[in-house]
């Protein structure tokens, strides 16, 4: 599912002024020094002021005493990941699984707990001091239909069933690191929204995460991470797409006695011949694809109508709008071109374009303080974090320009989008729920 590049770890340089027992990374990030400072390609093993920070608040004694409690208390982890996977959640049907989402929420005493008109479940967790805002998400959309059997089987470390990885991992680990940040009075500024959002598998099109930036809180969120997927990756990359279902349509008729109208099959086979003759970039990225093609009655009918799905994604909006383009052009040309083979022909042809998937493209540069914050946090774990680009709830606010990265929850995960995914916490999933707890209180500026 992911194109993972190789990790910069980026380290960069602090302001001294900032580095004495200071953990406030974001008032660090607002420095114009910090603002020009560039990973090091050549990382030493001394530790860089980002890092240092990180290792502090790592050991301040509410952060050790919600990391020792994640760690002791792993078991709680995981039963909500296995509870919360038994709830069905298809794409649009995400109701069941938001209400006992937001009823969790309320029982740890999250504030101000609601479900949006989108069907997002949204709670806060307020700072001790004025500062930023970080939303906090774990996806509730699973890609599997109604009827599926979601019932969790358990050997072991290991737990079995359709979604238990993605994202049922990810919407433990907001639980339990919500848990730990009120249980333990983390002393952080600003504002923790929590999210449980809906929509972010193929067919919800990124809808819950969407609505959430195109409503009220938008320009109040600073800063953005999802919680997706297994492993420790730190994905500042966001793969957009354009998908679309094409239709070539004409009266159709017999092979032989209506023969020397337009074919709309010929025509679609016209199309695809020049979309995989399209130029793409490497850099950035640019892919095309047509994954479906059906139509069609007999082998000697003219058929009436040819259907195909195309997918075009890059890893940023400009390129993915230019093979857009291009790929509007041959659609279109395609028409043209069948008809000018039968001059002689009345017969109408024509092309019917549905847009089926609009993911926008973003990314949130490896020098950014999210990013490095994220980096630096799993050096302080002792585990290695690559950055990855890949197609998740964050495109949104990368699109806007808000830095944003998806965090992997832990463990070891199998089979994801297969019903037999599964999720191995092995000995050390713990470490999950506390990376994404110290990059987050480290953006709050726990101190
Ligand atoms: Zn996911």
């Amino acid at each position: 599912m992911r194109s993972t590049r190789l990790a910069t770890n980026a380290g960069g340089v602090l302001p001294a002024f900032c580095v004495p027992l200071c953990v406030s990374l974001l008032s660090a990030a607002s420095s114009p020094l910090f603002a020009q400072a560039k990973p090091q390609a050549n990382a030493t093993a001394k530790a860089t002021p980002i890092e240092s920070a990180m290792d502090k608040l790592a050991a301040h004694p509410t952060v050790a005493a919600a990391f020792k409690a994640l760690k002791s208390d792993n078991a709680w982890t995981l039963d909500q990941q296995a509870s919360i996977c038994q709830i069905p959640a298809p794409p649009f049907k995400e109701q069941a699984r938001a209400a006992e989402y937001a009823r969790r929420f309320r029982e740890l005493g999250v504030q101000n707990v609601r479900i949006d008109k989108e069907g997002n479940v949204i709670g806060e967790i307020r700072g001790v001091r004025p500062g930023p805002t970080l939303l906090l998400a774990g996806h509730l959309d699973t890609v599997f239909p109604e009827g599926t059997d979601v019932r969790v089987k358990r050997e072991g470390t290991k737990l079995t069933a359709p979604g238990i990885g993605d994202d049922c991992r990810g919407l433990a680990v907001v639980l339990t690191v919500a848990r730990q940040v009120i249980t333990q009075k983390i002393p952080f500024s600003g504002k923790l929204i929590v999210v449980g959002n809906v929509g972010e598998e193929g067919p919800g099109n990124l809808r819950g995460t969407r609505a959430i930036f195109a409503g009220p809180m938008r320009d109040s969120i600073t800063m953005f991470i999802s919680v997706d997927g297994t492993g420790f990756g730190v994905t500042n990359g966001g793969v957009g797409s354009n998908r679309y279902r094409v239709h070539y349509k004409g009266p159709g008729g017999h092979s032989y006695g209506a023969f020397g109208m337009p074919n709309p099959m010929h025509a679609m086979g016209r199309a695809i011949a020049k979309i995989a003759d399209l130029e793409a970039s490497a850099t950035p990225k640019v892919t095309f694809n047509v994954g479906i093609v059906s139509g069609g009655t007999s082998v000697n009918s003219i058929p009436f109508e040819a259907i195909m799905e195309v997918d075009l994604r890059s890893e940023t909006a400009a390129a993915l709008a230019e093979i857009d383009a291009r790929l509007q052009k041959a659609l279109r040309q395609a028409v043209v071109d069948e008809k000018a083979r039968w001059p002689k022909s009345t017969a109408a042809l024509s092309v019917v374009i549905d847009t089926i998937g609009l993911r926008p493209a973003g990314s949130t540069p490896d020098s950014a303080l999210i990013v490095r914050a994220s980096l630096a946090a799993a050096r302080t774990m002792n585990v290695y974090a690559p950055l990855t680009i890949s197609s998740t709830d964050a495109n949104v606010p990368m699109n806007l320009k808000i830095p944003a990265v998806t965090l992997d929850g832990g463990g070891v995960g199998r089979g994801a989008h297969s019903l037999d995914e599964s999720y191995d916490d092995r000995e050390d999933g713990y470490k999950g729920p506390q990376w994404v707890l110290l990059v987050v209180m480290g953006l709050l500026g726990a101190k």
